[in-house]
């Protein structure tokens, strides 16, 4: 019985404004893919990874990746699809019949503390079968729709009952194979595909349990995420 992490590192990242993709960017001079991929190893709790890969990229990402001493797990690189629920769709293809958790991470939220990988995952073998770390919302949220050239409020959360959800998420293989195969006609569009793999189980009508997130879990998108990440790794070190 073991745990498969499936690695999404697939996005072009435009939002960063480089001619790379995101999980290429450096970070304190290693690349975000690798952060993530070592975090996750580090953990202890993840048996083999399946990194998805922007096209034509999986030569480069696999020779970044097996050869890395840090990590010290099976690592096999996989073309992602067009859209996030299209590449980890890829990746669970390469899923074996013993792994009996799989886990979702974005290679986006580099610096996901191991403890946090173990919660998951713990949570998960204690019987949760779709379990994601989520943190309290500490804005208002207002619902809205669009309206002439402004948006309408339509609503206002109660906001002690939402959290804002990060990754790794962690599911029974069976359960996220089985989703992921429901939601396959989704996985084409970005305006229709999951941003979530939890989001396809909830779809199932099956339960999702939340964990405490960390907000060392944060996720990268603009180059002010990138420069704070920098200062994280500099306070770290020192
Ligand atoms: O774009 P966003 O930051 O939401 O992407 C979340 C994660 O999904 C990133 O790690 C990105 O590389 C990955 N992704 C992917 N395939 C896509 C789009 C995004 O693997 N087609």
């Amino acid at each position: 019985m073991t745990t498969l992490a499936i690695l999404t590192a697939a996005g072009s990242g435009s939002r960063l404004g480089r001619d790379l993709p995101k999980a290429l960017v450096e970070l304190d001079g290693f690349p975000l893919v690798l952060h993530a991929a070592r975090r996750l190893a580090a953990s202890g709790v993840v048996d083999s990874l399946v990194v998805t890969s922007p096209g034509g990229l999986v030569g480069v990402m696999t020779d970044l990746l097996a050869g890395d001493p840090h990590v010290p797990v099976p690592v096999v690189v996989t073309d992602g699809g067009p859209t996030r629920q299209a590449s980890v769709a890829a990746g669970l293809a390469l899923a074996r019949s013993t792994d009996d958790i799989v886990l979702v991470h974005d290679a986006a939220r580099p610096l996901v503390p191991a403890d946090l990988v173990q919660r998951v995952v713990g949570a998960v073998r204690n019987g949760h079968r779709a379990v994601v770390p989520g943190l309290p919302v500490t804005d208002t949220v207002k619902q809205v729709r669009p309206d002439g050239d402004a948006e309408l409020v339509t609503g206002t959360p109660d906001r002690s009952m939402l959290r804002a959800v990060q990754t790794p998420q962690g599911f029974d293989r069976e359960l996220l194979v089985r989703a992921h195969h429901e939601g396959a006609a989704r996985a084409l569009a970005e305006h229709l595909a999951a941003t979530d793999d939890a989001g396809l189980v909830e779809a199932l009508g099956e339960p999702v349990h939340i964990v405490a997130g960390d907000a060392a879990a944060f996720k990268i998108t603009t180059e002010r995420d990138l420069w704070f990440a920098s200062l994280v790794l500099q306070e770290t070190h020192a």
